[in-house]
């Protein structure tokens, strides 16, 4: 039998964008230079791909997910996937919520957002941590593990609870900290009522423990408030391996991704990212091509152009994009004469104007290596892949799409194992004959 195919998924967090003034109405990937990518283009095939519907706001990790061929209803939450890429001990029955450090203006007994993830000195971040860390009541426990800066994770335990909760994070300044409640449906759940009601607890708690801190004191904007947002807990799903019979890695530079992919019982490597875009991208596919032999699907990920979308700066991010087309030159090279599908995607749009976190647009999309059609798209970018002959891919399409281009995928109707799997070969047994 002939050596596998393998396949390099290049993902450019946040690639896509929206015509940009400043860039004479083109976007950022369309106005950098990107030769490698042009050439790619050319040889291989274009479309386009939204991981949900088009027009959606994905964040990064549900992007992911629903790439990698899971459903909305399959997804566990923000809280879960950071606390697994963070590597915190939880259990299986805790919940897991996003929770930043956040600076208020009491008014009217609400509390109003002034400013959210405040930078703050490294011994200030881990005081006010400490003090709002760890706290028990008869409803059960909360213990807020930092990750980062202002950032961290709420774990709640204790008794039936569940994630179907509203966020206490108004995500904008000049909004009040919300109430938890329960969703839509579960109003009358007792473990949805005893989950908002630990989690108000313990806001209420967190808020008079920092308001008090000497830290604070004096302070015209103390920081003075815990957030929480995007509750989750471990999940029962498939791995990636049983869904799609291949074996993953992530390559990235950020815990989440480790957290998306071992979610999906796959292995996921967090390296060190390297201040220039090119020689980060560069270093990864190099790393993917030492790895190949052990993975049919890597991942290899830059969020460089989510950054600078994130900075609202076209211009910088033009300059991001060209470097990672330099570094996506460079690792190629690397990886020569192996036998490889290569795809060039991105996982959402950030755009760089405009109020919203992430946008809705599809992202472009290109498939390069053998038996690849060759269409007349040549040039990669969020209008000119249009000329491509794959058209939009949503959702779990990619991932048909991939194992086709591995010769992978199964005959539709076929049934070599009791579950219907997309893939061949699946885990099959042999007929016995009788002695
Ligand atoms: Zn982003």
């Amino acid at each position: 039998m002939t050596a596998l195919r393998k396949c390099i998924l290049v993902l450019l967090d946040g690639l896509a964008d929206r015509a940009q003034v400043s860039l004479g109405g083109l976007t950022p990937l369309q106005a950098a230079a990107t030769p490698n990518l042009d050439r790619l283009a050319t040889e291989g095939v274009c479309g386009y791909f939204h991981a949900l519907s088009p027009g959606q706001a994905l964040s990064s990790e549900a992007a992911h997910f629903f790439m990698m061929g899971y459903a909305p209803e399959e997804f566990p939450g923000r809280g879960y996937l950071e606390a697994l890429g963070e590597e915190l001990a939880f259990g299986p029955d805790d919940i897991l919520l996003l929770a930043h450090l956040a600076r208020c203006r009491p008014q009217d007994g609400r509390l109003v957002l002034r400013e959210k993830k405040p930078l703050l000195p490294e011994g200030e971040a881990q005081e006010f941590f400490r003090a709002v860390h760890s706290y028990q009541s008869s409803e059960g426990s909360a213990r807020l593990e930092r990750t980062k800066g202002s950032s961290g994770v709420l774990i709640l335990s204790g008794g039936a609870l569940t994630a179907s909760i509203t966020d206490s994070d108004p995500m904008h300044p000049g909004l009040p900290l919300m109430e938890p409640l329960p969703w839509e449906g579960a109003e009358s759940d007792p473990a949805a009522l005893h989950c908002c009601s630990l989690l108000r607890a313990y806001l209420g708690w967190a808020h008079a423990r920092l308001a008090a801190h000497p830290r604070n004191a004096g302070a015209a904007a103390p920081v003075n408030a815990v957030i929480t947002q995007r509750a989750g807990r471990t999940p029962n799903i498939s791995t990636l391996q049983e869904r799609w019979g291949l074996k993953a890695l992530s390559i990235s530079s950020a815990p989440i991704y480790r957290g998306v992919f071992r979610a999906l019982g796959a292995q996921a490597e967090v390296v060190a990212e390297a201040t220039d875009p090119a020689q980060d991208l560069a270093a990864k596919l190099v790393l993917a091509g030492e790895r190949l032999d052990e993975f049919d699907l890597i991942h290899v990920h830059s969020k460089a152009p989510d950054e600078a979308g994130h900075k609202k700066d076209p211009g910088l991010k033009r300059r991001v994009i060209a470097a990672l087309d330099q570094g996506l030159g460079q690792g190629l090279e690397a990886l020569a004469g192996r036998d490889i599908l290569l795809v060039v995607t991105g996982d959402h749009a950030t755009a760089c104007s405009g109020d919203m976190v992430h946008s809705g647009e599809p992202s472009p999309l290109l498939l390069w290596g053998p038996g690849v059609w060759r269409d007349q798209a040549t040039t990669f970018d969020e209008t000119r892949c249009a000329q491509g002959a794959l058209g939009l891919l949503r959702g779990p399409e990619l991932m048909h799409t991939i194992l086709n281009g591995l010769d992978r995928g199964k005959l539709w109707g076929l049934r070599d194992n009791p579950r219907d799997l997309p893939y061949y070969p699946a885990a099959r047994r042999a007929l016995r004959l009788e002695d």
